[in-house]
Parts: structure tokens; C-alpha cells; sequence
């Protein structure tokens, strides 16, 4: 076997384990594993230090298809309307926040969480993400600005409502200061998240 080729193989070993390489070099990969025994026992020590992807529900595709990927995007609606039409006259009121809204706000940080990761190999999800991370983001930071410093009147409010209604529900235990600061804090870890998959998919040559 050419030593070349092993160094190929080896290169693109982490691809081929992780499924992101293309079905042209998975061939090659598999057409030289069959025949040279050292680069089979690299793939075995490789799997073994990075044991089950398949099975890691990161390593799973929700949005393979084009279909699956229109129904997030309806799912994202449903979700961002839901939550809006069960917590707006909550945040509305201002009061504190019961279960249900709880149980609301955590279904939707899991659901934008869940979202993200997987949308990680697509551009015009992981930008929806990123912008509306951003957005929440910005939201948070105001309102957080906004009970700090009791400035900023209007603007501050309008611009903190796109935040205080999906985070309402952790009003069921925090106070508006506390609550923005959460709010704020976890949406910066979301808009990290997603402004890095997005930088990643714009240096990789071909888009989804
Ligand atoms: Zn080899």
C-alpha cells in the first residue's frame, strides 16, 4: 500500500467516523481500510476515544431533508407563537410568574437550544438562530440596563419585551433584575453558540 494514500486516509479518518465527508471519499476511506491494517487500527483507536456519535443526539440530523427542515421552521413559528400568545399578558401585568409560564419559558429555551445544535450545519437556519439570539441578546441587555439604572424610559421597555416574554416564566421564582440578568446571560452563551457555527459554515466552501 502507498504511504501516501494512508496519509490521505488519515486525514479524512475523523470525517469519515463523524459522517460529514463526502460519499466519493467515505468510498476511498472504506477501499483503503479493507485492504491496509494500519489505518484500521487507527479508525479503531479513534473510535474508541470518541465512542457512539451516531447515537449522541448531536451527532443525529433532525433536518436532513428539505421538508424537515420547512417543518422547524414551522415548529419555530409554532413555538415563538405559543409562547408569545401564553406569556405576553403575564410580562403584561408584571406580576410574578406562575408554573405553567415556567413550564413554558423552559420549553422554549430547550426547544431554540435543540434547534441550534442541530441547525449547526445549515446556513439560513444557523443564521435565523444567530440573529434571533442576537435579538435576545439585545433585549435582555436592555431590560437589564433599563431596571438597573431605571433609565431609558419607552425605548428601554419596547426594546426589553422581546426578551421579558419568553423569559417570563422564570419571574415564577426571580424578580425582573434577576430575570434579565438570566435572560441575558444565557442568550450571550446562545449567540456565542451560534455566531461560531456560523462563522464555520461561511469558511467552508459549499453551502447548504
Ligand atoms: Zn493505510
Amino acid at each position: 500500500m502507498e504511504h501516501r494514500e494512508c496519509e490521505i486516509v488519515q486525514d479524512l479518518l475523523p470525517l469519515y467516523l463523524d459522517k460529514v465527508c463526502s460519499p466519493a471519499s467515505a468510498a476511498l476511506v472504506e477501499a483503503h481500510l479493507a485492504d491496509c491494517g494500519e489505518c484500521r487500527a487507527l479508525r479503531g483507536a479513534m473510535e474508541q476515544r470518541n465512542p457512539v456519535p451516531q447515537k449522541n443526539w448531536e451527532g443525529t440530523d433532525l433536518f436532513q431533508t428539505l421538508r424537515r427542515r420547512a417543518l422547524a421552521l414551522f415548529a419555530a413559528l409554532a413555538v415563538m407563537g405559543g409562547c408569545f400568545c401564553l406569556n405576553t399578558g403575564g410580562a403584561w401585568e408584571g406580576g410574578p410568574a406562575g408554573a405553567g409560564h415556567f413550564a413554558v419559558t423552559l420549553a422554549y429555551l430547550l426547544f431554540w437550544g435543540l434547534f441550534t445544535v442541530q441547525a449547526r450545519r445549515y446556513r439560513t437556519l444557523t443564521a435565523i438562530a444567530f440573529w434571533l439570539s442576537l435579538l435576545t441578546f439585545v433585549s435582555a441587555a436592555a431590560g437589564l440596563w433599563w431596571r438597573l439604572t431605571s433609565s431609558g424610559g419607552f425605548l428601554a421597555a419596547l426594546l426589553a419585551a422581546p426578551s421579558a416574554v419568553p423569559f417570563y416564566g422564570l419571574r415564577w421564582r426571580l424578580d425582573w433584575t434577576a430575570m434579565y440578568a438570566v435572560a441575558a446571560a444565557l442568550s450571550l452563551g446562545w449567540l456565542f453558540y451560534a455566531g461560531r457555527q456560523r462563522r464555520k459554515l461561511r469558511n467552508q466552501p459549499e453551502g447548504r
